[in-house]
């Protein structure tokens, strides 16, 4: 019998313990694909135009963090807003 676990109910404590790993194992995808922001230490964190390593660092930015993805082989650089407050105010 296939159970579908992507159906099961997953408290948010238990989706952030996930993996990038068992994040796709469950639910087919993972967030690190479609946005380049990488939840899980496991995230596969390669270039889009190359796909050599890239590389991550961290900054605090205003009450988040950014997060600077600089590609070393085709110079590719880009910034991800990390703040976890959003739409806050107004
Ligand atoms: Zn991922
Ligand atoms: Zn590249």
């Amino acid at each position: 019998m296939n159970i579908d676990k992507s159906q099961l109910n997953y408290s948010w404590q238990e989706i952030a313990n996930l993996t990038h790993e068992t994040q796709v194992d469950i639910f087919g995808w993972c967030s690190c694909e479609e946005q380049k922001q990488f939840p899980y230490d496991d995230c596969p964190r390669k270039c889009d135009d190359c796909e050599s390593e890239i590389t991550l660092t961290l900054e605090a930015y205003g009450n988040g963090q950014l997060m600077r993805i600089d590609c070393p082989k085709c110079g590719v650089s880009y910034d991800t807003n990390l703040d976890p407050i959003e739409g806050e105010g107004n």
